[in-house]
């Protein structure tokens, strides 16, 4: 085995054996860290907002119903969940990657045995194949993948984004829907499918909204979504 190699092996797995977010020895995440996480309790039961509240919709879904069915997130985007997704998404830091598909898998998988759902295909919300080209991958379609996987549920792409539309950071809601429409395609049918979206992080719902009209105009059952997490509304505005 070259030097080179085996350094690398090693470091990683003396990295395996710490936890992700106190670095302390034993397992990936610790007992303490993991119960402490910002775990969505307190949520939109349509569209996971976090509203404080055990029970009800959110004021967006109240005013105007979503075309998706419900959304799935694990966690409420703030620390320190937060700093993890960012290593997974910007940096594909493998123990970051490895937890949070895990995570998310075990979620669908219980959604999808106790909620009857009984998905039958997941697809990625896409990203344009450029962005693709400097990022090397789509973290949506890494964690559907895991996700299809574990959860036995078909992978398919049927939407394309075909046309560029820059970071959407920054932005507020009308412009990002304005940059967002006609950017992405169809690409097959799905008709009568009952579909799970999977995005990591949902900040607005506007990208999921307008993918779920595309898939329920071609006629799809129903489209839900599934996120590692959901962005708190005073951070959006
Ligand atoms: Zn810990
Ligand atoms: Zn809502």
């Amino acid at each position: 085995m070259p030097k080179l190699d085996w350094a690398t092996n090693a470091l990683n797995t003396l990295l395996a054996n710490r936890c992700l977010f106190c670095g302390r020895n034993g397992d990936a995440v610790c007992r303490g860290c993991f119960q402490g996480l910002p775990w969505l309790e307190h949520c939109c039961q349509r569209c996971a907002l976090p509203i404080g509240a055990k029970e009800g919709i959110c004021g967006h879904c109240q005013k105007q119903t979503p075309p998706f069915q419900h959304c799935i997130s694990l966690w409420s985007y703030e620390f320190p969940i937060d700093k993890v997704i960012q290593d997974f998404k910007y940096q594909y830091k493998s123990a970051a990657k490895q937890f949070l598909c895990q995570q998310l898998a075990k979620l669908v998988a219980q959604h999808n045995k106790h909620g009857n759902s009984n998905f039958d295909a997941l697809l990625p919300v896409p990203s344009h194949p450029l962005k693709r080209l400097l990022r090397g991958y789509n973290q949506a379609h890494v964690l559907a993948r895991e996700v299809s996987r574990y959860c036995s549920i078909p992978l398919i792409q049927a939407v394309k984004k075909s046309r560029w539309t820059g970071s959407q950071q920054g932005l507020g809601r009308k412009a990002r829907l304005q940059n967002l429409r006609n950017s992405f395609q169809l690409s097959r049918p799905v008709a009568g499918m009952k579909l799970l979206l999977v995005d990591d992080v949902i900040t607005t719902t506007s990208t999921a909204s307008i993918i779920s009209h595309m898939l329920m105009d071609a006629g799809a059952e129903s489209v839900s979504l599934a996120s590692l997490a959901r962005t708190p509304q005073h951070m959006t505005t």
